[in-house]
């Protein structure tokens, strides 16, 4: 396996009621977003009801991990110890291509700070974490 992005001792996920299930599907790489089963809307983080037609119901549709940097930043500063020597790191924020308006905060693993583009394709890569889940990341497509 591949060293992760990020050195493990950063904070992992720490899910609520309403996004446990995004980070169950993820511990077996797959991703899943949460979406209305009356009106079909993609929402992202996950919420309990629709913020278009007021629905409590939902579904998990599966998405093909494609999509493109819709902005980013590169991070200098380490603002926790572990972090330290990982920067400068970057924060992608993915445009999906097949989930609405849904954009993930994420990291494109394979770009040095100076390659990273807003418009970029690229697509989903896992990244394991230190207490055995996978968080989602992104190559250069
Ligand atoms: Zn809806």
């Amino acid at each position: 396996m591949n060293m992760p992005y990020l050195p493990d001792g950063v904070p992992l996920p720490r899910p609520g009621p309403d996004d446990q299930p995004y980070w169950d599907f993820c511990r077996n790489r797959d991703l899943r977003i949460q979406c209305c089963s009356d009106c079909g809307t993609f929402r992202h983080p996950p919420a309990p009801v629709c913020a278009h037609c007021g629905s409590f119901a939902k579904d998990w549709a599966p998405v093909s991990g494609r999509g493109t940097v819709f902005s980013y930043t590169v991070i200098h500063h380490a603002v926790h110890p572990a972090l330290k020597q990982a920067v400068p790191y970057n924060i992608a924020i993915v445009l999906l291509d097949d989930a609405g308006d849904v954009r993930l905060v994420s990291n494109v693993i394979d770009a040095a700070p100076a390659d990273m583009r807003i418009g970029m394709p690229v697509q989903l890569a896992w990244d394991a974490t230190a207490d055995g889940g996978f968080v989602p990341r992104f190559r250069k497509a």
